[in-house]
């Protein structure tokens, strides 16, 4: 196998700069379960493998695609990600799966973190000037995520769904960083000519990917908008570091609380946004961030909770539309 071949899941974000700097391919599991033609055959299939059912859907899903894309390789993301990573990457190597970890300090330690990247760096044979260039280049896409996204809350040209699925790519440049930015290239082409549109009422979704399909296109048919995605966007590193350490620092998604009450709060005030969906998965320990984020937001905040994959359900759906209703008597009083 040529190295250009050497296929290597991730699961979760991580510097995805050093495998391509060593001309590996990643390829985040997350987004090959959720994309995959039947996800939730691949939940119940590893529930057949002994997963109990109080396990989050995520999990099982990435356990199964391993298998059903023939998955020989993966980083296990065990520190700063979820808990459950590290039972799951033990019964992954126990399977015959080659397994390494990679841990973000709890602690956002610098050393630390230039540790553990060397440790990658080492196992796939990497210097730091391999890293620094991919870097460079890949900065170059971000700032076209990042002006997408713009596009999105400033200008009203994309829609919540196309934002999300551009910025969820961004944690392995769907495996192949240049046609990528082909992609994002002719989509920006198009979305900049489109007639501005302004939802009237702009929501914030936080949390974790939503497991639910038609769940933006609902919001958007009930004239609302998603202007912010807070995790997506988070993937895509919109930010102005001048070194990769800082920038996998700066990153919230695996550190404390206090990183993405910040930038929450900043993209509220910046996009004027007027509720927010906090999505949480069943089953999974960044439920209970919910209490944080209700005390120390104060705008309104809807929490949801999906299970397995599947359509949005009637209740939620429900819960959707009062929610947004809910928004539009306070902005507008009775007009509607
Ligand atoms: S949703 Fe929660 S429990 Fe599930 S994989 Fe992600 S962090 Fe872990």
């Amino acid at each position: 196998m040529s190295m250009h071949n050497r296929i290597v899941g991730i699961t979760a974000t991580l510097p995805a700069e050093i495998l391509f700097a060593a001309g590996v391919r990643p390829v985040d599991l997350n987004n090959l379960f959720i994309t995959d033609s039947a996800p939730n055959n691949l939940v119940s299939r590893a529930e057949v493998h002994g997963f109990s059912h109080n396990i989050c859907s995520w999990i099982k899903g990435i356990y199964s695609v391993v298998f059903a894309k023939d998955i020989k390789e993966v980083i296990a993301v065990t520190g700063g990600d979820c808990s459950n990573t590290i039972a799951l990457s033990e019964v992954l190597h126990h399977a015959g799966i080659n397994v390494t970890a990679f841990e973000y300090p709890q602690d956002k330690n610098r050393d630390r973190l230039i540790a553990q990247m060397e440790k990658l760096q080492k196992s796939l044979s990497v210097t730091w000037p391999e890293t620094k260039a991919v870097w460079s280049r890949f900065k170059q896409i971000r700032n076209k995520l990042k002006r997408l996204d713009r596009l999105t809350w400033e200008k009203g040209k994309v829609t919540g769904y196309e934002n999300h699925l551009f910025l969820v790519q961004s944690s392995d440049f769907n495996g192949d960083p240049d046609t990528f930015e082909k992609e994002i290239d002719s989509f920006l082409r198009e979305a900049e000519a489109r007639e501005p549109k302004s939802p009237d009422i702009k929501l914030g979704y936080l949390g974790v990917p939503p497991i639910f399909s038609g769940f933006y296109e609902l919001i958007d048919s009930l004239g609302a908008g998603v202007v912010f995605n807070e995790v997506q966007r988070q993937f895509s590193m919109p930010f102005d570091c001048n070194n990769i350490v800082d920038q996998y620092l700066t990153y919230t998604y695996p550190y404390d609380i206090n990183g993405r009450l910040r930038d929450i709060q900043a993209a509220i005030k910046e996009r004027n946004i007027d509720g927010l969906i906090h999505y949480t998965q069943t089953f999974c320990y960044r439920q209970i961030y919910d209490i944080i984020i209700r005390k120390e937001i104060n705008i309104p905040v809807l929490t949801l909770e999906g299970d397995r994959p599947g359509p949005v359900d009637s209740r939620i759906t429900l819960r959707i539309e009062t929610f947004i209703e809910m928004l539009r008597q306070r902005k507008y009083g009775d007009i509607f």
